[in-house]
């Protein structure tokens, strides 16, 4: 709601509307910004939220048909009148819409690839107040855009991929169907939606009629049963239409990255066996019925290779060497460490957040709330904190006087300091079972830097884990500069564990660093980092991530019991 009046004050001031128009529209989202959802219906239905403060007429019909139908069409309209161009430029980190009709002004810049021309003829460099610097971050933030273009996180594009197939195993010529691709790989940001269709009579006929599929923007020609659809939200989805006896093989080539198919097709040639399009081809070249991937995997002489591992990076090997790691699952899941209350900006409370661990059938939860320095994000304060553990106490003596075995422990999310300190005295600090600790402010230290700061954190044995350690956000926030590799060795040495934090926007550490870890000999703790009930819930993201990072429950914390994370923490503060 905030996000789409805004966009319009921002659409407004391109298209040249002026900006009393525009600073309306600015006005409304600074007045609801901070108002409860529920308190905003409330004044709508009552008709009063024309009498707020910043709330105009024009404003009002936008937020009513926003709340109504959650579009606006005047939004909409909007949108399609600016040019597109001008519009992505917005994307580009300090880009507004005054510097954008500045620069359409003087230098016509009107799309990403016209502002990279200026940029590179030196046009760009010679307006006043831009020196060289300047345009070395524009440069690296067109580029950006272009990367992320299309780009969505892994939550979205799986709702969006089930809402698609709904579609297609919908069609009366559809047999079966199902998402491959990346997002069968859980991989974590996805540009291309995959579905495999299994049809009666003429493949490229019923693709050529699923080109209507909800939310598309450029509809494609099909050939040979296959169809490129791009949609709206600039992802694109690739469907595939195969004969009934094709699925598996052509599910199992829709899956794997390039590198996967392509070594799996040299494996083949070394058994004389032909992996042609969506059919294996014996030795005869007489094509092998295939009903399901474990079938095509086995007559290549390998182990079923889970969809997570399949990025060509050292599975086929692992499968011929039939050396493929037992991969953890949601189920090997005991407990979680990383969740925030309403002590600090969690919306539930301690009992509501134990309630929906206990139904999730964990046996423990450890409650992190933020600590002091986090003041943004309503840090405890060591009052907050000892009023925390008497409820704490409290919630564990009902367990126990219910003969429950589940029990809360006490952590904290405690800043990682500029000096490399924990947030919070060493007196305070020992009265947490365990410290998570992480990096919220200074992210533009150097390598150098940022490196030491955290490597002396690791030096105080309150640290039990290190939280999302490389702060990216996805599609948002590019990693800080860190040397993880030192980080995960000392991890390994000290007994410290690394966190593969399971918010979907961190997913962090990356799948790509847990192999290393695993290699290093890391603990590593899955965590929800959930602020809410529903946030539980990311641990099942996390686990798929851990996945593709080849790890089993053997490699998890929070694979073992409460007993087990206590005496890690013990150990761990005992220096042993
Ligand atoms: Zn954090
Ligand atoms: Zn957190």
């Amino acid at each position: 709601m905030v996000h789409a009046l805004n966009h319009i004050g921002d659409l407004l001031e391109l298209s040249g509307a002026g900006r009393f128009r525009s600073g309306a529209y600015r006005n409304a989202a600074r007045a609801i910004r901070d108002m409860p959802t529920d308190q905003l219906h409330s004044l709508v239905r009552a008709g009063e939220l024309a009498q707020v403060r910043g709330i105009g007429p024009s404003t009002l019909s936008v937020i009513v048909e926003l709340i109504e139908t959650g579009e606006s069409s005047y939004l909409e309209r909007l949108r399609a009148e600016v040019p597109e161009g001008l519009v992505e430029l917005l994307d580009i980190p300090g880009f507004g819409p005054e510097r954008i009709s500045k620069l359409h002004a003087d230098l016509g810049v009107d799309s990403l690839d016209t502002l990279e021309a200026a940029a590179r003829d030196g046009r760009l460099a010679a307006l006043p107040r831009m020196g060289s610097r300047t345009v070395a971050k524009i440069l690296a933030g067109i580029e950006r855009v272009r990367e992320q273009r299309g780009m969505a996180l892994y939550p979205h594009a799986l709702v969006e991929a089930n809402l698609l197939l709904v579609v297609v195993a919908g069609h009366s010529s559809v047999e079966r169907a199902a998402v491959a691709g990346m997002v069968r790989r859980k991989c974590e940001v996805i540009g291309e939606i995959d579905i495999v269709a299994a049809v009666r009579g003429d493949c490229a006929a019923v693709a050529a009629e699923l080109t209507s599929v909800p939310n598309m923007r450029e509809p494609s020609k099909a050939t040979d049963g296959s169809v490129a659809v791009r949609l709206v939200d600039g992802t694109r989805l690739n469907l595939h239409c195969v004969q009934a006896g094709e699925f598996a093989v052509a599910l199992w080539r829709a899956t794997g990255s390039p590198e996967h198919v392509r070594e799996i097709e040299q494996h083949a040639k070394t058994r004389g066996l032909t992996v042609a399009r969506n059919r294996l081809l014996d030795t005869k070249r007489t094509p092998k019925p295939i009903a399901s991937e474990a079938e095509f995997y086995a007559a290549l002489g390998l182990p079923y290779i889970e969809p997570e591992l399949r990025e060509g990076l050292g599975e086929v090997r692992a499968a011929i060497d039939n050396e493929l790691p037992a991969l953890i699952t949601a189920d090997d899941i005991r407990g979680v460490l990383h969740c925030h209350t309403q002590y600090s900006d969690g919306s539930a409370s301690i009992d509501q957040m134990v309630a929906s661990a206990r139904a999730r059938g964990w046996s423990y939860l450890g409650i992190s709330d933020h600590s002091r320095a986090a003041a943004y994000a309503g840090g405890l304060s060591t009052e907050a904190v000892y009023a925390q553990h008497a409820e704490i106490d409290r919630i564990n003596d009902e367990l126990r006087g219910a003969s429950s075995d589940f029990r809360v422990l006490k952590g904290i999310e405690a800043d990682i300091l500029i000096d490399g300190r924990l947030d919070y005295e060493p007196e305070l600090l020992d009265q947490f079972d365990y410290a998570i600790g992480s990096v919220h402010s200074r992210f533009a230290l150097d390598q150098a830097a940022m490196t030491e700061r955290v490597l002396r954190a690791m030096d105080d044995p309150h640290l039990t884990i290190l939280g999302h350690p490389t702060g990216r956000l996805l599609l948002r926030r590019e990693p800080y500069a860190i040397d993880i590799e030192s980080i995960l060795a000392k991890a390994a040495a000290l007994g410290v564990a690394i966190e593969l934090n399971a918010d979907p926007r961190r997913l962090d550490l990356d799948w790509r660093h847990c192999q290393v870890a695993k290699r290093l000999g890391c603990a590593i703790e899955i965590g929800p980092d959930a602020h809410s009930v529903a946030g539980l819930s990311n641990v099942e993201i996390g686990v798929g991530i851990a996945r593709k990072g080849w790890l089993g429950p053997a490699d998890v914390l929070n694979a073992t019991g409460s007993a087990d994370v206590l005496k890690w923490a013990v150990s761990r503060r005992a220096g042993a």
